[in-house]
């Protein structure tokens, strides 16, 4: 008998049938991709669906997944972009999806403790109901779980100012494949005992243990935020518009979105929308301030801009001056929304490089494209100031095909030095391009680390390395 029979009995005699669940009676379809896998894993086998209740429960079923020899995938929300969560093989589903609840706000500190089954938006609403901000967010708000967005370290818009999913996490409570709980559930923010285990952890994709509980930190909610675009004519005057504007706005700058030409268009009237400026400008910037002062955040964004269009570092700049104008310019920067209508089918790219190469690197990485496959459709954008940019590109039946693309891009990518994964992670996906950001040594020590935890390769196994 191959390892994994009688698993799914031996769950249900600890767990209770209705924590370990028979995966005969369930749709499966939700736990066979995620969001962004993009290929079907034909030998997946699901024995077991375990939606824990407890960290205990977590720790019983890796326990007896361990003792078993069972593979273990764990599953938040499912909007992973890299195939993180699908299963491979014969293997066991795990989630804390029912694990929902706000522990703690603690004021003074500025914390919220939450168990990992919580989704983002929940976190956010909670936050706000107290008069807090809880800053990361992502499109996926609505299905994406603190735990998941731990495990991906999640980006998002306003990394530029408050940081990625790492920098807000204080605490986390862990459980190890052999079934180890470890309870760091750290409210401080200055914690120099010994290694920050949690590290470790975060952006580990599930391969390293099962996040059942976190702290995060919280921000005072924003009492202004102004927002505008502004176009400008090349990459070198993006670079000077985004220094004026760090020193002109400091720590409230919270978005600085980039847009080429190409994406913009697309954005505008094949998405339904009247361009906000017009057509015929390099690059288009979405610029977005937090501040604590109502009155004095819209004149100082209009002195900073206005500065900026003087000094002929912008060419034409429009400031929202309402709720429904500012929805405007953010839908055209969140045009993938709309990708299934007006680019598919396509394959898109999530990579980064350091910021004041990225405009060489847009050149190139389409020289490189049309010189493949004349005529192909690309798109560039990106969070550039956090050196992110996002590619888009369309794919032809028989002639652009998904893995061509992607050998073109990473490897450009590690010609020029950037990384394959800005925010998204490995997942599957990316698996066979890690080499182009990271070194042998690097690897290696990936490779031992993921065996001190995790000996027997059972925690979603075929992910990352
Ligand atoms: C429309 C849209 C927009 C998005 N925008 C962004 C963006 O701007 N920035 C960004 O960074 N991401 C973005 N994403 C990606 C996605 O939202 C994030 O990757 C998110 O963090 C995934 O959370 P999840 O709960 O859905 O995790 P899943 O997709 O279920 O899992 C992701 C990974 O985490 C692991 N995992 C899940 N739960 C646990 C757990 N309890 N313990 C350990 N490991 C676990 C899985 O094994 C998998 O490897 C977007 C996705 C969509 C669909």
């Amino acid at each position: 008998m191959g390892a994994g029979a009688g698993i799914l009995e031996r769950l249900r005699e600890t767990l209770g049938s209705d924590v370990a669940i028979d995966p005969s009676t369930l749709d499966l379809t939700r736990h066979l991709k995620d969001y962004g896998t993009t290929d079907d894993q034909p030998d997946a086998c699901i024995l077991a669906v375990v939606l824990a209740r407890t960290t205990d429960q977590v720790s019983a079923a890796l326990k007896l997944c361990s003792e078993a020899s069972v593979a273990v995938v764990p599953q938040g929300g499912m909007s992973g972009l890299a195939g993180g969560g699908a299963p491979i093989g014969p293997c066991v589903v795990l989630s804390v999806e029912r694990m929902r609840a706000i522990e703690t706000l603690d004021e003074a500190g500025q914390t919220i403790t939450v168990e990992g089954g919580v989704v983002l938006e929940t976190i956010q609403k909670a936050a706000a109901e107290r008069g807090f901000f809880f800053p990361l967010d992502v499109g996926a708000r609505g299905s994406a779980q603190a735990a998941g967005l731990a495990a991906t370290n999640a980006g998002g818009n306003r990394v530029l100012r408050y940081g990625m999913m790492r920098d807000l996490i204080l605490g986390l409570e862990v459980v190890l494949m052999d079934g180890t709980v470890i309870t760091a559930l750290n409210t401080m923010i200055k914690n120099n005992a010994g290694y920050d285990l949690k590290q470790l952890f975060i952006g580990s994709e599930g391969t390293l243990g099962v996040i059942t509980r976190l702290v995060l930190r919280l921000h005072p909610a924003p009492a202004a935020t102004c927002t505008g675009l502004a176009a400008c004519a090349d990459y070198a005057a993006v670079l000077d518009l985004l220094d004026q504007c760090r020193r002109g706005f400091g720590s409230g700058l919270s978005a600085f979105e980039c847009m080429w030409a190409d994406f913009y268009s697309l954005g505008c009237e094949p998405c339904g929308r009247t361009p906000p400026l017009a057509h015929g400008h390099g690059f288009y910037v979405l610029i977005e301030t937090q501040g604590a002062d109502p009155g004095g955040e819209v004149a100082r964004f209009e002195a900073v801009i206005g500065a900026a269009l003087e000094a002929g570092v912008v060419q034409d700049a429009v400031v929202a001056s309402s709720q429904r104008e500012t929805a405007a310019l953010w839908a055209i920067r969140d045009t993938p929304g709309d990708y299934s209508r007006v680019f598919d089918p396509a394959v898109h790219f999530d990579v980064s490089l350091p910021v004041g190469r990225i405009g060489v690197f847009a050149e190139e990485c389409r020289r490189r494209l049309e010189a493949r496959w004349p005529g192909v459709a690309a798109v560039f954008f990106g969070h550039v100031a956090d050196s992110n940019l996002h590619i888009g590109v369309r794919l032809e039946a028989g002639r652009i095909v998904t893995r061509d693309v992607k050998d073109l891009v990473y490897g450009c990518i590690g010609d020029l030095g950037g990384s394959i994964s800005a925010e998204h992670g490995i997942g599957i996906d990316k698996r066979d391009y890690l080499h182009h950001s990271r070194s042998p040594q690097e690897i290696a020590l990936m490779r031992r680390l993921k065996a001190a935890l995790d000996p027997a390769e059972l925690l979603n196994p075929g992910k990352v390395l």
